[in-house]
């Protein structure tokens, strides 16, 4: 087992109680911030405990939205949440699933590198999973790793992981701090608040050798004095190491509620930390979340997508940095966005003739996100030929931007079959092609990881709409695609008035179309996915453009 990890280096692991989806990930996100705040530099860590390798072929309405790393590492969004809290790029070592660790002690077997041994979950599967939490606190040269084990107390899928979280607090125990956030439910009926689950969680945690050291409560309404003393008592610790989290209207409040109850100092205190000279506080925070409460004139963008519906539920969560990214750039323009579902599927195939395209009217932005498939392409496309005509405020994102140049070849350049080798490979103007390595690898059903992903540069022409909104003239922006603009189109396309603003290095990929300002107030697409890169406190270029445009649309 590796056991030089740098003496002085901090873990802590973030385990879940009770049930999923209380919060963990913004639990582990705030703890980051807060550390950061307080001059730490600090990493955070993901460990989702499935047998994929990366989340890039999970279905996004099951699993979310698949967020990508400048790495090109695709991953739970979670990771977004952390890098918009940490306001920085975490890296492609911030990331681990069971199958990555699998797969790389299985191929370390097969390559005869464990010297005849039996290869065996403990220690083998275990020693990967450290070596990898230490490699990510030295690749980042942070002082801290925060890591949110996946899952909750009690699944088989986790134990490993917790395990070896246990094994480092062996190690080095004044090194490692374990918070288990939990959930205190508040049964209807009963009207008060439960905390027995919760009890039974730490229970289940202390089976396996480890101790929390603080407890997040999560609940619908604060939690009580009363009930806090007895989840003390009943983990054996102090009672401020019990912290409530009750149910907030914005997350951005989570970390200023946990410094209510000094969780920064709690958690130095806990890793034998001294203050730092170079803190800086979370005045930057505080204003951000002021913002969120008190801005009250809004702006209304709509998202034509795919991936809303499961059974009666409309969710969201397949685009959440999609809109995270127009909220923080209409806060930095003083408005709070409202954001509409469309589904593209009411717009195409015998919806269309009854469809209330003059609905579109009222949006003051309209937004198609990326995307893969056949299913729900022409609804957007006639989405985006009106709001094209209309000059309603368009930007399209990866597979936005492919159908925005498809609808401009369709209806302008006059190509009626234009379309993606995606969607119909024998049609005779696939102005959208697949790139040649890409073709290679779908042959060989080469689908994991194998897009174009993460971050690459281009190059920006000065005089247009990016070039003015971000100014500068080399970007970095993160891809997820297989498909592209065929550059045989592309004078054809520039003669049509299409402007290509920002192009690979090589000048062969085309990753920013747009309309000038004078055709159209706002109509641009970008191949890359600008979502990944927008911030709470850094919000970006392109959308603050858009969302400049669509208040202008608004106040009109
Ligand atoms: N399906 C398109 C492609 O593979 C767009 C992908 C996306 O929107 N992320 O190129």
């Amino acid at each position: 087992m590796e056991n030089k990890s740098k003496k002085s280096h901090k873990y802590i692991f973030v385990i879940g109680g009770v049930m999923s989806g209380v919060g963990k990930g913004i639990a582990t996100s705030s703890i980051g911030a807060i550390l950061q705040s307080k001059g730490f530099a600090v990493n955070l860590l993901k460990v989702d405990p499935y047998l994929n390798v990366d989340a890039g072929t999970m279905n996004p309405v099951e699993h979310g939205e698949v967020f990508v790393l400048d790495s090109g590492l695709e991953t739970d969004q979670d990771m977004g949440n952390y890098e918009r809290f940490l306001n920085r790029s975490l890296t492609g070592d911030d990331y681990i699933t069971s199958g990555m660790v699998y797969k790389h002690v299985i191929e370390a077997e097969r390559a005869l590198k464990y010297g005849g041994k039996c290869v065996e979950a403990i220690p083998h599967i275990r020693d990967e999973i450290i070596h990898r939490f230490q490699k990510s606190g030295r690749v980042n040269e942070s002082d801290i790793t925060v890591v949110e084990i996946g899952g909750t107390v009690g699944d088989y899928q986790n134990i490993m992981f917790i395990e070896a979280a246990r094994v480092m607090k062996v190690m080095h125990p004044n090194d490692v701090a374990f918070v288990m956030v939990s959930y205190m439910p508040v049964p209807s009926k009963l009207g008060e608040m439960k905390s027995k689950p919760t009890q039974n969680a730490i229970r289940q945690l202390y089976s396996y050798g480890v101790n929390p050291d603080v407890i997040i409560a999560r609940s619908e309404v604060p939690m009580d004095q009363k009930r806090r003393e007895k989840i003390a008592v009943s983990c054996s610790l102090p009672v401020e190491q019990v912290i409530s989290a009750p149910d907030i209207e914005s997350v951005f409040d989570v970390p200023l509620n946990f410094e209510k109850d000094n969780m920064g100092k709690m958690l130095m205190k806990l890793l034998h930390l001294r203050k730092k000279q170079n803190e800086t506080g979370i005045h930057a925070w505080v204003n951000f979340a002021n913002k969120v409460k008190n801005t009250k004139d809004t702006v209304d963008i709509a998202i034509v997508g795919k991936y809303f519906n499961t059974g009666d539920f409309v969710l969201t969560d397949a685009y959440v940095s999609v809109l995270e990214a127009i909220k923080y750039s209409s806060y930095a323009q003083g408005k709070k966005a409202v954001i509409h579902t469309i589904n593209s599927r009411d717009y195409e195939g015998k919806h269309k003739s009854h469809a209330d395209f003059k609905a579109l009217e009222k949006f003051d932005g309209i937004i198609v996100p990326g995307g893969f498939g056949e299913s729900g392409i022409e609804g957007k496309l006639s989405v985006i030929e009106y709001v094209r005509e209309n000059k309603i405020p368009y930007f399209g994102l990866c597979y936005g931007m492919q159908l925005m140049v498809i609808e401009y070849a369709r209806n302008v350049l006059g190509l009626k079959d234009a379309n993606t080798a995606e969607i119909n490979p024998n049609s005779k103007n696939l102005v959208i092609d697949i790139m040649p390595d890409q073709k290679k690898k779908l042959e060989m059903c080469d689908y994991g990881g194998s897009m174009r992903l993460g971050a690459y540069d281009a190059n920006l022409v000065k005089g247009t709409v990016a070039h003015s909104a971000y100014s500068k003239d080399i970007i970095q922006e993160r891809h997820r695609h297989r498909y592209e603009v065929n550059t045989e189109y592309i004078e054809q396309l520039t003669d049509a008035g299409l402007v290509f603003s920002g192009k690979s290095p090589s000048g062969v990929l085309m990753e920013i179309a747009e309309l000038p300002k004078k055709v159209h107030p706002f109509f641009l697409g970008t191949q890359f996915h600008p979502e990944f890169l927008a911030r709470p406190l850094a919000p970006h270029p392109l959308f603050t453009e858009f969302i400049k445009e669509a208040i202008k649309r608004k106040e009109k």
